[in-house]
């Protein structure tokens, strides 16, 4: 912690709450409502805000108490005018998400469950993403994918995205990629709303002001039969991250930052609310980045409130109403952190924690095997178009292997059709065969989570690896003592143009 204090130190205002000041969380459930919160934290939470107002409709009208987005949310979704942090309730779920990696279990939960012939209890709500094991000659990872479309076709669900033929992903037009990024380019991701998923990462519709989490299988097989959820109500702790974003910043800096401040266990079954004028700015991708990675800090789910940036992204995606909730201004939240991102950094996460922050400039002496730029938090569209411009702004060719993974087949599309600005009109995929990068792969969770050890660009050996991830568990990538650096796609560009962990800004400025 000592070797990186100084950045932490100055970013945060001098009336941060530490939530060290208070009760452990573990203690939450056992305690009333009433008394949950000392006192000390009562006249931390109840500051003024200058956030907008809510505009909830009718269940503001009729509320007593005040309540944060999330305990909005779950209000709505569970019929109740008013939850407090710590109460159990049965909620009505919007849309369940499940993919290879776990369906199969949870589909046999729901028929052991609830009978070999029962039918889901609404075929529209239910989206089924093959993405994780794809692209592998593995019997059982094929399986999986076979067990989720003998599903769907027999519960003819309406949200299945098949992949066939395993050796031309475009020749599957239905098939999408990485599941968070394929439920928002698809418009399942809807202010307002639940979204449940069998997957960690769940937590990246709340980019969406929707309430999203993972679920374990057995809960996801009783929302198959019955949709709904018990859910207990998290406590929300929020993070004002102000400031103007400087041009070799990302949001992946953002959360490393976020996550290097509070532990990996500093949102354990928390929600983490984040606003302020930096996320204000941020695009839709970036603000999926952002709560991508709420799952790393322990939180229950993130949430951004919504604002036109999410109304424009939604536009051509979905016709189904949403009403989006904000939280009241006298909501009562457990700390409050304030983040000025002006004076922020390049970052890592050094191996094996998500929590293990440094700067990326003092990292310089790490040399590097790989790069890898892929998945759910740093495969996307914008995340690619990052890395491009570093490359561009080079000139220079990789040093290491660097491998693309596209999250979704649209992501793919994109890296060949969309001109990077200032480039004279040349796409992402251009520029990195002129770096000397790997052919973007085709999209899915790719080596992410290791895989079966054909998969594409799986750490098989004990390399170091700088990775656009969210991850860097041992093994996590494949090899159990690989060695993963996480970082920003503008991080790790900088870094395969060296060999090195390098601080973007020795390209960027
Ligand atoms: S890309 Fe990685 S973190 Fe995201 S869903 Fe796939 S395996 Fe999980």
């Amino acid at each position: 912690m000592a070797s990186f204090s100084t950045s932490s130190t100055y970013c945060l205002s001098k009336n941060v709450v530490f939530l060290s000041d208070f009760s452990p969380l573990n203690q939450f459930p056992t305690q009333s409502p009433r008394r949950r919160f000392s006192k000390k934290i009562v006249s931390m939470i109840t500051q003024p805000s200058s956030r907008m107002p809510a505009t909830t409709g009718s269940v503001d009208l009729m509320v007593k108490s005040w309540m944060t987005m999330t305990e909005k949310l779950l209000a709505r979704t569970s019929e109740k005018l008013h939850v407090v942090p710590g109460e159990n309730l049965w909620v009505n779920v919007d849309v369940l998400m499940t993919n290879d990696i776990t369906g199969p279990g949870a589909i046999g939960v729901f028929k052991r469950e609830f009978g070999e012939n029962a039918k889901v209890w609404d075929r529209e709500k239910v989206v089924v993403i093959p993405d994780h094991y794809i692209f592998t000659a593995d019997e059982r990872a094929n399986r999986n994918v076979d067990t989720l479309r003998d599903f769907c076709n027999e519960q003819n669900i309406k949200y299945y995205y098949d992949i066939k033929d395993l050796g031309n992903f475009q020749a599957n037009p239905d098939y999408k990629g990485v599941c968070h990024i394929a439920l928002a380019q698809e418009g399942h991701c809807r202010p307002g709303e639940v979204l449940v998923g069998t997957d960690s990462h769940t937590c990246t519709a709340g980019a969406f002001g929707q309430f999203a989490s993972g679920i374990g299988n057995t809960d996801a097989g009783f929302v198959l039969g019955t949709g709904k959820i018990l859910l207990k109500v998290p406590p929300t702790i929020r993070f004002v991250l102000d400031g103007e974003i400087p041009n070799y910043i990302l949001a992946k800096d953002l959360i490393l930052q976020v996550i290097g401040e509070i532990s990996v266990a500093g949102a354990t079954y928390k929600t983490m609310e984040f606003v302020g004028t930096a996320v204000e700015s941020l695009t839709m991708e970036e603000r999926m980045t952002l709560c991508n990675m709420v799952i790393e800090a322990g939180g229950k789910n993130g949430v951004i409130p919504a604002d036109k940036t999410t109304y424009d992204y939604l536009k051509d995606k979905t016709t189904v109403h949403y009403e989006p909730v904000y939280s009241d201004e006298q909501a009562r939240f457990l700390a409050k952190y304030h983040f000025d991102i002006s004076k922020l950094e390049p970052l890592v996460a050094k191996p094996h924690s998500p929590g293990n922050r440094a700067l990326a400039r003092e990292c310089e002496d790490v040399k590097i095997d790989r790069v890898y730029i892929g998945s759910c938090t740093g495969g996307k569209t914008e995340d690619f178009m990052a890395a491009a411009k570093v490359f561009l702004a080079s000139g220079k060719k990789v040093k290491v292997p660097t491998f693309l993974v596209p999250a979704t087949q649209k992501v793919w599309m994109d890296l060949y059709t969309i001109p990077v600005p200032e480039s004279g009109g040349k796409t992402c995929s251009q520029i990195f065969e002129d770096a000397g990068c790997d052919t973007p792969a085709s999209p899915s969770c790719g080596a992410c989570m290791g895989g079966p050890r054909d998969t594409h660009a799986r750490l098989n050996e004990p390399q170091v690896c700088v990775s656009t991830t969210n991850r860097n568990f041992p093994g996590r990538m494949g090899h159990k003592e690989g060695q993963i650096y996480l970082a920003s796609p503008y991080t790790a560009a900088a870094s395969a143009l060296t060999g090195h962990v390098t601080d973007p800004r020795d390209f960027l400025q």
